[in-house]
């Protein structure tokens, strides 16, 4: 049984796994002890044959993705969230749902690699999720995240991304939701509508767009090529996406993952959508992105000490070699 703790100082979150100690040596990656186990993930296996399938909008026989609880899940299935405070103390039993897309049949498969409508499977997988959570009310979150390669954490390689139904916001998104809605008091517009607007009239740090999605290097990267996708048309929410939209993103996801791995070698990355809160889908001053991060820069003492990033590579350079 794992619970969420807020740290009484800083209002931090942390979920403490207890059980995890229980992770099977055989999962965390050391040189010379990797044990030979069949890939859970291929076709054939117990927990294939277990998954809810989501087909292709377009191409159902062809491309899919499965969908099954994570086998070490953070949070806990059955049970309501009950806050408990005692003194300064504030823990939230760990109640929600931790899942693992299979983002392709195929073992080797990455997105370099994928054609975009294998993308497009992927994005249809996670909009139905979306779908899926939104009348759990024990669940004020739901959370999708890729990690790619081992140092970015995946203990697994074939193609997965994985969902978090949390019963608390991140904070991450808490404090882009105040900027957000500061910003909409004061001039009425979406923070990051108007920030499309003037990254794309200055030129600088747009990598590249289609119509619907644009690909950003922010201004303030903490990382080298670290990149942010935004649709154009405002929206705080993935469920509503439309086909034409999936068929979009993917388009520019299929270009950004394969000039990424051309130009730096198939980095490790973490990427993660930011949507609305679930009892909030539709904010007129949040606009939903996702953050791509690849991993070639330590989070070192600096970092962890004053939570400012040295990042080596300028977005406007970064911008310009996505783009090339
Ligand atoms: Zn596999
Ligand atoms: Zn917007
Ligand atoms: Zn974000």
């Amino acid at each position: 049984m794992a619970e969420l703790r807020r740290d009484p100082t800083t209002r931090r979150w942390a979920i403490i796994a207890t059980d995890r100690w229980k992770r099977p040596n055989d999962l965390i990656k050391k040189p010379g002890t990797k044990a030979k186990r069949a890939c859970p993930f291929d076709a054939g296996s117990p927990e294939i044959a277990a998954a809810t399938v989501y087909p292709h909008f377009t191409d159902p026989d062809k491309w899919k993705v499965w969908v099954m609880p994570n086998k070490y899940p953070a949070l806990t299935y059955e049970g309501m969230p009950k806050t408990t405070i005692k003194g300064p103390f504030t823990t939230i039993n760990a109640v929600g749902g931790h899942e693992v897309f299979v983002d392709s049949a195929k073992h080797s498969a990455t997105l370099a690699k994928m054609k975009p409508v294998e993308i497009e499977a992927i994005l249809n997988g996670y909009r139905e999720r979306f779908k899926f959570w939104k009348d759990d009310t024990r669940v004020k979150y739901v959370l999708i995240f890729k990690n790619y390669g081992q140092e970015a954490g995946a203990s697994l390689v074939h193609p997965h991304s994985q969902l978090a139904a949390i019963p608390v916001v991140p904070p991450t998104v808490v404090e882009e939701m105040e900027k957000g809605e500061r910003h909409y008091k004061d001039r009425k517009h979406c923070i990051m509508c108007d920030l499309i607007r003037d990254e794309i009239a200055l030129g600088q740090r747009v990598a590249f767009l289609n119509e619907r999605f644009i690909v950003l290097c922010p201004f303030a990267s903490r990382f080298p090529f670290e990149t942010m996708i935004l649709p154009r048309t405002h929206g705080s929410n993935f469920m509503d996406i439309t086909n034409d939209d999936i068929v979009a993103l993917a388009d520019v996801m299929s270009r950004l993952f394969k000039r990424m791995a051309t130009l730096l070698g198939d980095p490790p990355f973490n990427y993660l959508l930011h949507v609305s809160p679930q009892y909030a889908p539709n904010l007129r001053f949040y606009h939903w992105h996702i953050e791509i991060i690849p991993r070639m820069t330590e989070v070192a003492g600096f970092e962890w000490g004053a939570g400012v990033y040295i990042n080596p590579t300028p977005p406007e350079e970064a911008a310009r070699e996505l783009g090339g």
